[in-house]
């Protein structure tokens, strides 16, 4: 075997979690190299989530838009068509910028770039496997005073539905379908499920959602999930919650699901069928660690698969570190960046740190749900005194404009010390909007505080001064 190539730090999968820490390494002084088997870099975010959802997410808003929503703004446009080949390979275009757009971060800031199968073979060794198979050519051997952990996550199948990539599809597949569905079935009314939906919606299927619980989004304020609901069936979706699947069935180019009311023993409750001739399902992701060779080098995972690290994100094994979607804590692809970045920084002797209380949510159905902190209920179940103030885009000057005037912003606050506990949009362009209250998280702000700064008119974000006027019951507009 050839000499050992020797690194200060090895990262292990070039996601979210993985590239930005490389990269963050590389300027803090240590030599990095980051191994990666997919052929581009960005992890499930940028080749199969986040960025090609999204790609599609705004091209099926343009084409709904283009039906629907111009002539309400007096803009008569003739005979809108699909070209769906095109929205595709858009898509593609937009995520090949962007996975290139790493690899050249990864030249400038001098990562090596690693193609090939991570496996830990020591506390300090990474053996990567290239095409080729293992221990030969192929193999080559990296070793490092640091290796980084970040491989992400991979779909969660039910139990016994195991995708099969044409009828029954992961998201991955529900991003590249070759034509528009009759009558897509998703399995989740979670983000996937809300958003994928939406597009093959806005794209003409018919789309019916199968849900455990009685509500879509899981702990979501209720109020938010009840009017998210209520916009999206009216677009079309149909919601079927409380549901538990009972059986999944595959014929030639049909899939038929049933399902039973999640009941107490013997109440009543209709089971139901749904015909479809595509099935996603988008119940959740889990850690993706198989073959990393983890127990070989000391490294036990949690019941449910996460590898488990300490404050520094270090695990039982010193110089081994963990971050993103492998380890405890939402999955989100800018959770999984901070945690990288606090990674390395502490491994170069800086103070990194993610504020988990202070995380973002975004859900890109249109309109958009975007929250940080908690809801109404979270807070009644932790027996926590509270204020609440709300204010509707449909009184939003800026969103009378646009003519896009669905949804609020819900603002929860302490009832003694007035600091912030939850904002809640769901509203044109939540995901801009939020972001304000993210940083007011961040400083520790108050209600009062987002109330007294000045908020540019007229723009959408005037809802959330409007709603923090509210928790003290002072709004002007309303
Ligand atoms: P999710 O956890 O958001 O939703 C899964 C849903 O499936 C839940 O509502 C759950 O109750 C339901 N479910 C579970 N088992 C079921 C069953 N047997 N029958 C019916 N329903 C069932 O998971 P997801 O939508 O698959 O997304 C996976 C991960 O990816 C999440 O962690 C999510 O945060 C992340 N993600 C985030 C974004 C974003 O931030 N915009 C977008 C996509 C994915």
């Amino acid at each position: 075997m050839a000499e050992a190539e020797r690194f200060d730090l090895v990262v292990i999968g070039g996601g979210p979690a993985g590239y930005v820490a490389a990269i963050r390494a590389a300027q803090l002084g240590m030599k990095v190299a980051c191994v990666e088997k997919r052929p581009t870099l960005g992890g499930t975010c940028l080749n199969v989530g986040c960025i090609p959802s999204k790609a599609l997410l705004d091209s099926s808003e343009h084409y709904l838009m283009a039906r629907e929503g111009l002539a309400r703004h007096g803009v008569v446009v003739g005979d809108v068509r699909l070209d769906l080949a095109t929205m595709m390979a858009r898509k593609d275009k937009v995520v090949g910028d962007l996975t290139s757009g790493i690899a050249s971060l990864f030249r400038k800031n001098k990562v090596t770039p690693v193609a090939g199968t991570a496996r830990l073979v020591g506390p300090d060794a990474v053996a990567v496997t290239a095409e080729g198979g293992s221990g030969g050519a192929g193999e080559r051997t990296l070793r490092a005073g640091r290796i980084l952990l970040a491989t992400g996550s991979e779909p969660a199948a039910l139990p016994g539905v195991p995708f099969d990539g044409d009828r029954i599809v992961s998201s991955t597949e529900a991003l590249a379908l070759p034509e528009v569905p009759r009558h897509l079935i998703v399995i989740g009314a979670g983000v996937i499920g809300l958003e994928l939906g939406s597009v093959w919606r806005r794209l003409g299927a018919e789309v019916s959602v199968v849900e455990l619980l009685p509500a879509l989004l899981g702990t979501l304020d209720g109020q938010v999930q009840r009017l998210a609901q209520r916009v999206l069936a009216r677009q079309g979706l149909q919601f079927h919650l409380a549901m538990r699947v009972t059986g999944v069935e595959r014929t030639a180019g049909a899939v038929r699901v049933t399902a039973r009311p999640v009941t107490p023993e013997g109440a009543p409750g209709e089971p139901i069928a749904i015909e479809g001739d595509r099935l996603l399902v988008a119940v959740g992701r889990r850690p993706y660690t198989a073959g990393l060779g983890l127990a070989e080098v000391g490294v036990a995972l949690d019941r449910h698969g996460r590898i488990p690290v300490d404050g520094d994100y270090r695990t039982g094994v010193p110089s081994i570190y963990a971050v993103g979607d492998v380890i405890a804590g939402p999955m989100l692809a800018h959770k999984a960046m901070d945690e990288g970045v606090a990674a390395v920084e502490t491994m170069a002797g800086r103070h990194g740190h993610v504020n988990y209380a202070a995380i973002p949510w975004i859900v890109y159905t249109w309109p958009e749900i975007a929250w940080v902190g908690v809801g109404e209920e979270e807070l009644k179940a932790q027996g926590r005194a509270y204020r609440v103030g709300s204010y509707p885009f449909q009184a939003t000057p800026r969103a009378k404009c646009m003519g896009e005037t669905d949804g609020l912003v819900k603002i929860i606050a302490d009832a003694g010390t007035d600091r912030l506990l939850g904002v809640l949009v769901i509203g044109p362009r939540a995901s801009d909007v939020i972001a304000e209250a993210a940083l007011a998280f961040e400083f520790g702000a108050s209600a009062e505080d987002l109330a007294r700064s000045v908020h540019a008119h007229p723009t959408l974000s005037e809802a959330v001064k409007e709603a923090a006027l509210g928790v003290d019951k002072r709004a002007i507009h309303l």
